[in-house]
């Protein structure tokens, strides 16, 4: 049962909760998550979010002090809150919906493992999280005991790595691979680095997000002792809102840049957090700040009580649009569907090419800065010509009249 305190009573909550938490201690900061029904202690709930966390068909519910102090107790809208928090909509389950849309399962041939595509594996390397995220995709497997990775079960999936010669690129997530001790971790890049024909590791975290102070120096060094000419390794992490961006944040990223590693930010589109194209430009200028570049921009998975998250597809491509011009092109990600039924990912972009006009072999295209019709000449000796979209005559010249590229 969730019980019910005044504002007055969650501020002096918040106050003793940070006072009690070693602040950079990640041991501490574990430790003192908030699950499940204490969430009252910590928020001002909605009726919608009550029900949420009472019903909710996904992940359980768990969040550092340091990630819940960028919340706001008070405001139901707060885009930190609503990563946290769940509300009714996480309890209805359509039936368009499926608890493993992209296969991930149907594609693993050992516990743990998913081989999709040829040259890449993705790694499964346990259950937990510093925060559970409420879009999280892999709500299915996540925050499950009962999804835990053994250390046989490691074997095995490096034992299927060893004995496939075309995979060179293992994708490390969960879970969050970070939420597992330094020594295991350790040994889990010993063992791919061992692997020869393994040229490329990539860690999915999302600790620097949502617990930065894991990211230690002593696990940047382990870290570093195998990012070498055997292995590269690179960090893919999961900033999804401005307000992420903290002082802490950055350190936590410089400690991996020093270390070696390029980090990498996997945004996912989410309703009413950041569908918005000023919010993304000013997440990605932060983004830049704090030396991460932009990799992708998800549209969230059709997944159980996903409804309150999704956008309409065309949300994504409004931002990436909206952005280009506004910011350097690092700081833009590419819009990707990760296509349900093990389609894996594509990527979709605005569209700024018109046609082509065989008569004077002239490309159309619009323009991001001018917003103008722009040409340039497909070469003479072209045997390619047959490969574009057709420009007719009437579009041809109505574009011609207006130089814009509203039709
Ligand atoms: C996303 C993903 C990868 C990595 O894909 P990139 O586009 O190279 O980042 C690899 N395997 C699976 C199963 C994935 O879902
Ligand atoms: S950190 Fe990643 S894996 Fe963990 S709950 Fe969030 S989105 Fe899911």
């Amino acid at each position: 049962m969730l019980s019910n305190f005044s504002p007055e009573e969650i501020e002096s909550n918040r106050k003793d909760l940070f006072s009690r938490t070693i602040w950079e201690d990640p041991t501490s900061q574990l430790a003192h998550r908030v699950k499940g029904n204490d969430l009252s202690r910590y928020f001002l709930l909605t009726d919608s979010e009550k029900k949420g966390i009472e019903e909710t068909i996904r992940l359980n519910v768990s969040v550092t002090p340091y990630y819940l102090s960028l919340s706001d107790p008070f405001d139901p809208h707060c885009p930190i809150r609503r990563m946290i928090v769940p509300d009714s909509r996480e309890s209805v389950f359509s039936a368009e919906e499926s608890p493993d849309p992209l296969e991930e399962e149907r594609l693993s041939p050992v516990r743990g493992l998913t081989h999709m595509y040829p040259g890449k594996v993705l790694l499964f390397s346990n259950h937990s999280c510093s925060v559970y995220c409420r879009h999280c995709m892999r709500g299915r497997k996540v925050s499950s005991p009962n999804e835990r990775m053994a250390k046989e079960d490691l074997e095995l999936a490096f034992d299927y790595i060893r004995s496939h010669q075309e995979i060179e690129d293992v994708v490390i997530s969960g879970g969050d691979p970070l939420n597992l001790a330094d020594s295991r971790i350790d040994w889990i890049l010993g063992e791919l680095s061992s692997i020869p024909h393994v040229k490329i590791c990539r860690l999915g975290t999302r600790n620097p997000v949502t617990l930065p102070f894991r990211v230690t120096e002593e696990l940047c060094k382990i870290i570093e002792s195998h990012n070498n000419d055997s292995l590269s390794i690179f960090c893919n992490t999961q900033f999804n809102h401005p307000k992420e961006c903290t002082q802490e944040a950055k350190a936590a990223v410089l400690r991996l840049l020093k270390a070696g590693v390029s980090v990498g930010n996997q945004s996912v589109l989410l309703k009413g957090i950041n569908d918005d194209p000023e919010i993304m430009l000013s997440l990605h200028k932060k983004l830049l700040e704090m030396r991460v570049r932009a990799y992708y921009l998800y549209d969230p998975e059709l997944i159980p009580g996903s409804r309150g998250f999704r956008t309409p597809l065309n949300k994504g491509l409004e931002i990436v649009e909206y952005m280009r011009g506004k910011i350097a092109g690092m700081g833009i990600p590419s819009f990707v569907n990760d296509l349900p039924g093990g389609g894996g990912k594509i990527t979709l972009s605005p569209n700024w090419y018109l046609g082509y006009y065989p008569k004077t072999r002239q490309h159309a295209f619009r323009s991001a800065l001018t917003g103008k019709v722009h040409y340039s000449f497909e070469p003479v000796d072209s045997e390619e010509e047959s490969k574009y979209p057709i420009l007719e005559e009437s579009i041809w010249e109505k574009l011609n009249e207006n130089n814009t590229s509203r039709l």
